[in-house]
């Protein structure tokens, strides 16, 4: 007789292959400011979607904006700026939405914590998402160092954070692949 490990011992392996964290406008969920969706498309990232092992989140829809929504960017500084209430997320007209995103990346690390996430795939250049740059405030695309608020929290606490274009080296993180 073959060694068949019982139902309770593969039921546990299961539970704990790890997961990611992937922005849901990346994964083709129309929640962008403008009502769009980014869909990606990746061939390991939709296996690891089949499986159920990625978790979909908008941290701005999370927090409470709606769809469509202004545009906004990070004034004064990047997404760590804001959490330490040195910087602003504002929309062009000036309206302070730094609330609503400070609120959408602790529930982003609260459904980490949930999950035992550590790798999270978010969209570049998000005032939440964004991993390397951020829009400078001015509204005129111009890019400059820095993290999303989300971003930021999640790095805060440990999470490793990447881009769309760098999903092969998120999946190959050790936080990742631990539990591959
Ligand atoms: Fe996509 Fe993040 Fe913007 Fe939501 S907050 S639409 S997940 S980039």
């Amino acid at each position: 007789m073959p060694n068949v490990p019982a139902a309770s011992a593969f039921q546990v392996r299961v539970s704990e292959v790890s997961k990611v964290l992937v922005s849901a406008c990346l994964l083709g969920n129309p929640v962008r400011y403008d009502g769009k969706s980014k869909l990606l498309h990746h061939a390991r990232l939709s296996r690891l979607v089949e499986q159920d092992r990625v978790i979909g989140f908008c941290p701005e829809v999370a927090g409470g904006l709606p769809i469509p929504r202004d545009a906004a960017e990070i004034r004064g500084g990047d997404g760590a700026a804001v959490i330490d209430g040195h910087a602003r997320v504002e929309t062009r007209n000036g309206c302070d939405v730094t609330a609503f995103f400070v609120a959408g990346a602790r529930q982003a690390l609260a459904l980490c914590r949930l999950h035992d996430i550590g790798v999270a795939i978010l969209t570049e250049s998000s005032p939440s998402c964004g991993s390397s740059q951020v829009y400078d405030g001015e509204f005129a695309r111009s890019p400059v160092p820095g993290s999303g608020v989300t971003s930021a929290l999640l790095r805060r606490h440990g999470v490793a954070v990447f881009n769309q274009h760098q999903i092969d080296t998120a999946l190959s993180h050790p936080a990742f692949c631990k539990r591959c």
